[in-house]
């Protein structure tokens, strides 16, 4: 622990010399860290396809490839995003100009889950670089092998008292919070975010939580259902159902449930084969806790498609569950797994009246073509972000903020939105010395008056 508070030491010494606000600074070390990835990208795939079970392809399109365009962007418009910015001036502070200058925190602290664990741990760094930070990574104890390339490949592309990386898990990561640093990015579940938020509160220290929650799928009776289907199957099963903004449910009409179902029946075996237990292209759940957590799920309800598991390797089958309502275990809490419930609705106004009933959604996705309905629905319900007609691709836009609100997180990120993140906005007004207005002088209310 005397490391970990020698590390923040450095850190600060390092960030008070000015080094990191160059922006040229800045620029060489995103190339740099893009570089580093480069060369450790086919063991990062074969890290996650160990741990996980991730397909290269999986790994490339959801980890690796979402940081390098992150990477590009930075490079790309940080020239721009760093520039002070002009903004308007009212006429009662007539003379003057006002500005907003973007100034970096200091150290950071970035600590991440195991379930995109080279995207979620790297990705923010990216926004922590960009905005001339220092900063240290905790990545998830859950996904060794990862963590491990991600230390190597830091130590070699930086020295630590820009960039570290601290492995390990709760002790380390509680060590790391009772330091003060700058700013805290997390990413994990809602009970850790409430720890982080506690141990943050003690130095005041701004933060961003990135959580999870129960998602909603939606899908209505004038959607295009072959669409739905193929859309909602691979935004749920894509790492077999273990990312925060996989659709944890499914609310269809009831008119066109049946043949939802159906086409979801075609398109998982059209992905994972008739047997996923031998898909190249199907993950593997994390851990056995988790395992045992998911299969305690397949108690309630009927099982429509899939169902069957396998301990030794960790395996759940792509399954869809009938016969749920509310009170159902498999409702009480975030999935994070292969399984999706399904529940079906005569009055769409019925289904934005029970999900704003429960903790504000990190994700919502609704099927349908009619405009005011999309329209209602982003409207009455309150969730971080989503899709209308799809399913977790807004998380790939560099020009959408990602982040939930509520209970689930706080502040967003990704593209522009993450150098701002790690950023203060200083606002600053800078006044002429040619001529004094003399209204707001407590001498010259004469003159108030007369205004
Ligand atoms: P987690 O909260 O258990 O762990 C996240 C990180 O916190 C890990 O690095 C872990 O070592 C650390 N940690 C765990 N317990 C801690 C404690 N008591 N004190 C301090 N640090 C602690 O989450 P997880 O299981 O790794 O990830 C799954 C969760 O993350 C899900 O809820 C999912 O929805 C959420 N998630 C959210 C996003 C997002 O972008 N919003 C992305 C991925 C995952």
């Amino acid at each position: 622990m005397d490391k970990i508070q020698n590390l923040v030491k450095k850190q600060k010494k390092y960030f008070e010399t000015g080094k990191t606000k160059d922006l040229l600074f800045r620029i060489n070390n995103l190339k740099k860290l893009k570089l580093g990835i480069k060369k450790h990208e086919n063991r990062i795939i074969e890290a996650l396809k160990e741990e996980l079970n991730k397909s290269a392809f999986e790994s490339y399109t959801s980890e690796i490839g979402l940081v390098y365009e992150e990477i590009n962007q930075a490079i790309k418009h940080l020239k721009k995003w760093v520039k002070p910015k002009k903004v308007k001036t009212p006429i009662t502070h007539f003379g003057s100009s006002s500005y907003i200058y973007y100034e970096p925190y200091g150290l950071t602290l970035i600590i991440s889950p195991w379930n995109y664990p080279f995207q979620l741990a790297i990705a923010p760094l990216v926004g922590a670089i960009s905005a001339g930070n220092c900063a240290i990574i905790k990545p998830s104890e859950l996904t060794p092998k990862v963590s491990q390339i991600i230390r190597e490949l830091i130590e070699e592309s930086f020295h630590e008292e820009y960039i570290a990386v601290v492995e390990g898990g709760v002790d380390e990561s509680t060590a790391l919070l009772q330091e003060k640093f700058d700013y805290i990015f997390f990413t994990g579940s809602v009970p850790v975010g409430k720890i982080v938020m506690e141990a943050a509160a003690k130095f005041l220290t701004p933060i961003t939580l990135e959580l999870g929650g129960k998602s909603p799928s939606i899908v209505h009776k004038d959607a295009n259902l072959q669409l739905a289907a193929k859309r909602i199957v691979w935004g749920k099963y894509l790492n077999a159902g273990q990312t925060c903004i996989a659709p944890d449910y499914l609310m269809v009409h009831k008119n066109v449930k049946n043949k939802l179902i159906e086409y979801m029946k075609d398109y998982i075996k059209e992905f994972y084969g008739t047997d996923s237990a031998n898909s190249e292209n199907y993950a593997r759940i994390v851990n056995e806790r988790h395992f045992n957590r998911l299969v305690s799920y397949l108690q309630d309800g009927r099982i429509l498609i899939g169902g069957r598991t396998d301990k030794d390797k960790l395996f759940i089958e792509p399954t869809i569950i009938d016969q749920i309502n509310w009170d159902s275990s498999i409702m009480k809490e975030e999935i994070f797994g292969p399984l999706l419930p399904v529940m079906e609705y005569e009055d769409v106004y019925e289904v934005i009246k029970i999900v704003n009933e429960h903790p504000k959604p990190l994700a919502l996705y609704f099927f349908s073509k009619d405009k005011h309905l999309q329209n209602e629905i982003i409207d009455k319900i309150s969730f971080g972000g989503g899709c209308i007609n799809d399913t977790v691709y807004h998380f790939a836009s560099p020009h959408l903020p990602f982040g939930g609100v509520g209970n689930s997180g706080m502040g967003s990120y990704h593209g522009k939105s993450s150098f701002e993140l790690f950023s203060h906005k200083k606002s600053i007004l800078k006044q002429t010395t040619l001529f004094d207005l003399p209204f707001r002088y407590p001498t010259t209310k004469d003159a108030l008056k007369k205004v």
